[in-house]
């Protein structure tokens, strides 16, 4: 027996990937997605969700995952929950190595995302969507009148910063040197802004509070001096940058300096009827819904990519 060609192969289960499901499946080309063992991605950390449109009571973040989930099925979307191992795009069909066995597929859509870093702190993970954010675009909100730490030196520190500044009363940002890394530009508009200080030369040594299961300060210490002292705040931001999920991609695609895939055009990569979506090669907007429109823009693509090779096989 012929082993079975998938028109499109889709990997990741974020907003991106769940989305090009919903429109690669509508258009009748019976999609499989491979979801990877820890499913949904960022969103599934995520508590509340109150700029996804067509939810004006806000949604909790697996449960709109799920819900994209439950589309992406109804329109008969094959699931795979599997990590792929490795990938072979020279060959067409492509190949997808998944634990054991081989999808293959005409066409291929890359919505893996990207992780925010992480200081690595049991506190930072305890009180994730308990004051402890990665994207002030998606959280800022929440903080109104309150005190801010932003951790980080980079434009996305500098950028968060600023921007959080529209709701706190007052934003520290924590950077480990004294020279940043981010644009003079950004750094400047930030020393301008007056609710924003700068505490250089620190780390974060510890969030408080675990018990009471909310932000109520950081404990800090000055690397220079080893001066150690604790900061109240209600919210605390990681701007220390992201990883995109690329590393099987290293060597099959072309990716930019920080790892991210590098498009063409439109959703288009370096590799004919590979595509991309979502924070996987966006690290300017990293929204849900931004993910969610590249996810329905690569399915299209593909989709015309395959009616378009369809025609040069028939001529
Ligand atoms: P980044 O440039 O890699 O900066 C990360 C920052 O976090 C650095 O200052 C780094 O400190 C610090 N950091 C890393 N690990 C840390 C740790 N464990 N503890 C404490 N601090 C830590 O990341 P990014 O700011 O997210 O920017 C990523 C890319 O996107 C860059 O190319 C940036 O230019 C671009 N970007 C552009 C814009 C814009 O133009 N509007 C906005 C956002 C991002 P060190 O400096 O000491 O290493």
């Amino acid at each position: 027996m012929s082993e079975k060609i998938y028109n499109v192969a889709i990997i990741g289960s974020g907003p991106a990937g769940l989305t090009a499901a919903i429109y690669a499946a509508r258009a009748n080309l019976n999609p499989v997605l491979i979801s990877g063992i820890m499913e949904g991605g960022q969103l599934m950390i995520t508590s509340e969700v109150e700029n996804f449109p067509g939810f004006p009571e806000g949604i909790i973040g697996p449960e709109l995952i799920n819900k994209m989930k439950e589309q992406a099925k109804r329109f008969e979307t094959e699931f795979i929950s599997d990590d792929v191992i490795s990938v072979d795009f020279k060959s067409y069909p492509k190949k997808i190595n998944i634990n054991g066995r081989t999808i293959l597929a005409k066409a291929l859509i890359i919505a893996t995302g990207a992780t925010a870093r992480w200081i690595g702190l049991e506190s930072e993970k305890k009180l994730q969507g308990k004051g402890v954010s990665a994207c002030a675009t998606c959280d800022g909100f929440f903080f109104k009148g309150k005190e801010i730490v932003v951790v980080g030196g980079g434009d996305t520190a500098m950028e968060e910063a600023t921007f959080l500044t529209k709701f706190a009363s007052k934003v520290s940002l924590i950077h480990r040197r004294d020279q940043f890394r981010a644009s003079k530009i950004m750094v400047k508009r930030a020393e301008n802004n007056p609710k924003i200080e700068f505490i250089l030369d620190t780390v974060v040594e510890d969030i408080l509070d675990i018990n009471q299961g909310k932000v109520t300060g950081v404990k800090l210490k000055n690397v220079k001096t080893g001066e150690i002292y604790e900061k109240t705040c209600q919210g605390v931001f990681m701007a220390i940058g992201h990883e995109p999920s690329t590393k099987i991609f290293k060597g099959h695609l072309k990716l930019d300096k920080d790892g991210y895939i590098l498009l063409k055009d439109r959703t288009f990569t370096s590799i004919n009827g590979v595509f991309a979506a979502g924070d996987v090669t966006d690290k300017v907007y990293r929204q849900g819904i931004t993910a969610a429109g590249m996810g329905c823009m690569a399915a299209i693509d593909a989709e015309r990519y395959l009616e378009a090779r369809e025609d040069l096989l028939n001529d």
